[in-house]
């Protein structure tokens, strides 16, 4: 099932690349495998899928000790200080960092293991109470803080979309943060730079890709429902 998921998958996004005149290969597709087993991640990894995104830390320290080496393991979802120490050099990218506390606490821990760590601002478009993520109003000043931190690299923006039934309900809000990633972009500012865009799931991922997105995170569209019960 999941071979042939990742095919379809891979499908729409030429296809979205196409119809955007981009290049398949400006997109990176993260297959989102919370909650799900190694032997899934493995079949992936079979047909050569190597980035991974996971919302816990736990869940990425588990499957890291277990799956291949060669894997990209993201960091999705929400971060605690207190477990940025684990994460840290295991995850390629974090994505959700959106507080200066936080990025301090990852600036601190990147020194003490002499890392340099690669994140990502994550951005509340839509200001669902929800979701986790600054203001696009207040991205700008926490970027700029977060640059003088010297250990944390600052590569782009992350948005998680509302759940909507129709995805172009949501193209607003990717052209909102691509807007966004470019002002930043042309303020110049030390140690950052707005490569990455990361923003599309399962429901949206094409649309995000029309929209600027150069990594798209599909879940349920690889691996199937999730069940949160087990
Ligand atoms: C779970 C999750 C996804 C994947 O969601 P699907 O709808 O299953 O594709 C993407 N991004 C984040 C941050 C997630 O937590």
């Amino acid at each position: 099932m999941v071979t042939e998921n990742l095919s379809k998958v891979e499908e729409k996004i030429k296809e979205a690349c196409r119809r955007a005149g981009r290049d398949r290969s400006e997109v990176t597709l993260i297959a989102v495998s919370k909650t799900k087993p190694e032997a899934m991640i493995e079949e992936a990894y079979g047909v050569g899928q190597r980035d991974f995104g996971e919302n816990k830390v736990q869940e990425i320290c588990r499957k890291k000790d277990l799956l291949p080496e060669d894997i990209r393991w993201h960091m999705i979802g929400h971060l605690q200080r207190n477990k940025v120490h684990q994460v840290v050099g295991k995850a390629c990218l974090i994505h959700s960092v959106d507080s200066l506390r936080l990025a301090q606490t990852i600036s601190h821990e990147a020194e003490k293991q002499d890392l340099d760590v690669p994140v990502l601002v994550e951005v509340n478009v839509a200001r669902e109470e929800s979701k986790f993520g600054v203001t696009t109003e207040e991205t700008i000043a926490l970027v700029e803080e977060m640059s003088k931190l010297p250990r944390v690299q600052i590569r782009g923006l992350m948005t998680i979309a509302p759940f909507v039934e129709d995805p172009e309900d949501n193209r607003e809000i990717f052209r909102k943060l691509k807007q966004l990633s470019v002002d930043i972009a042309a303020k110049n500012i030390n140690n950052v730079n707005m490569s990455v865009l990361s923003m599309g799931m399962t429901n949206d991922y094409e649309v995000a890709i029309e929209e600027g997105a150069t990594m798209v995170r599909v879940g349920t569209g690889i691996f199937g429902e999730r069940d949160y019960t087990k």
